[in-house]
């Protein structure tokens, strides 16, 4: 049986030889005599497109077939991977303006922004630094309690016989009446304010004005009724245009409240204003500073809190008050 390459003419087999030749010429005779055979036995399309064409056949599609590695499609792109970072949102610009939400909450702009320096020495990782530790004021000394000899078996009613009509001091020149003291001999809370008023000066009883009533309805307000309580001054006359009472006023009258308080032994002494507070516990702190606190005076304790009528003057810090009153309910209670 004649083989396929037996059926091709001598002309096409020369055509072949020349070819085979040619691309020993070229060094690609091995790729070509490994597949010798198969160019041989492939189709007489094969045989007759060799015979027809010109040397540029070389190039031929149908023989580089097999091997068209340059005409593999390479994808266009990558097939996009997912990525193992989690989306983050894109990097807003530098120059890009805040949300109007961020501005909202942002400090305002100081008007001398710190030096590039003193910024560089703070790393953004710094801790913060510890707000600056704001101890409770002492007393800057023993009160003026502390210096009153006591008096065994000491009333209330012997120490007002005693207070007689008091002209220790300048301010029983001016006064109406003396205002003692209003409340319960017994009471557990003591209130100590500056001193009279107006309307007190006239009834001749402490805290029966405006800041009166504002103090009456704290009290109730904690479960109390004001006779429960004990109400007394740091002196016991009015000063001329309700001014502060001076030391020598306040040295001359104070013995007679400390007894008072001695007298009465409650648990919690609640001073209203800066005047009580500097009388009876010795501290010259502000107000707002030092209330809400609570202090050691003697055997008992000790809370400063704003006199009312600075809350009638302003009403919007009644919420102090309120704070204050509701932390000596707590104590009252014993919680
Ligand atoms: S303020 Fe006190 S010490 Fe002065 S006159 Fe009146 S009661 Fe006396």
């Amino acid at each position: 049986m004649r083989s396929m390459a037996d059926r091709f003419d001598d002309s096409l087999r020369k055509k072949i030889s020349d070819r085979l030749s040619f691309y020993d010429d070229l060094g690609i005779r091995l790729f070509y005599t490994t597949r010798q055979s198969a160019l041989v036995e492939s189709s007489a399309a094969f045989a007759a497109t060799s015979a027809s064409e010109s040397s540029a056949e070389v190039s031929s599609p149908s023989v580089h077939q097999p091997v068209r590695y340059e005409d593999s499609p390479l994808p266009k792109a990558m097939p996009k991977t997912k990525s193992l970072k989690p989306d983050v949102p894109a990097p807003v610009p530098a120059t890009a303006p805040p949300a109007a939400r961020t501005t909202a909450y942002m400090m305002p702009p100081t008007k001398s922004p710190a030096p590039a320096s003193v910024s560089r020495r703070m790393p953004a990782s710094a801790p913060p630094v510890a707000a600056k530790s704001n101890p409770l004021p002492t007393p800057s000394g023993p009160s003026l309690f502390e210096a009153v000899n006591k008096i065994a078996g000491d009333t209330l009613l012997k120490i007002r016989d005693d207070l007689g009509d008091c002209k220790r001091c300048k301010l029983h020149q001016t006064r109406t009446n003396i205002v003692f003291a209003d409340g319960n001999p017994k009471a557990e809370l003591v209130f100590v304010g500056e001193g009279p008023g107006h309307d007190e000066d006239v009834q001749g009883l402490p805290f029966v004005g405006r800041a009166g009533k504002l103090l009456t309805q704290m009290i109730e307000a904690m479960g109390l009724q004001r006779q429960d309580v004990y109400i007394c001054n740091v002196v016991k006359c009015r000063p001329p245009e309700n001014r502060t009472p001076e030391k020598d006023e306040v040295d001359a009258c104070s013995p007679f409240l400390y007894r008072q308080i001695e007298s009465i032994k409650p648990r919690l002494i609640c001073c209203l204003g800066a005047p009580a507070v500097r009388t009876v516990l010795g501290i010259k702190e502000g107000i707002t500073k030092i209330r809400g606190q609570f202090y050691n005076f003697g055997s008992t304790k000790a809370l400063a809190t704003v006199h009312p009528a600075y809350i009638l003057r302003n009403p919007r810090e009644e919420k102090i008050l309120r704070e204050d009153f509701e932390k000596i309910r707590d104590f009252l209670k014993g919680a």
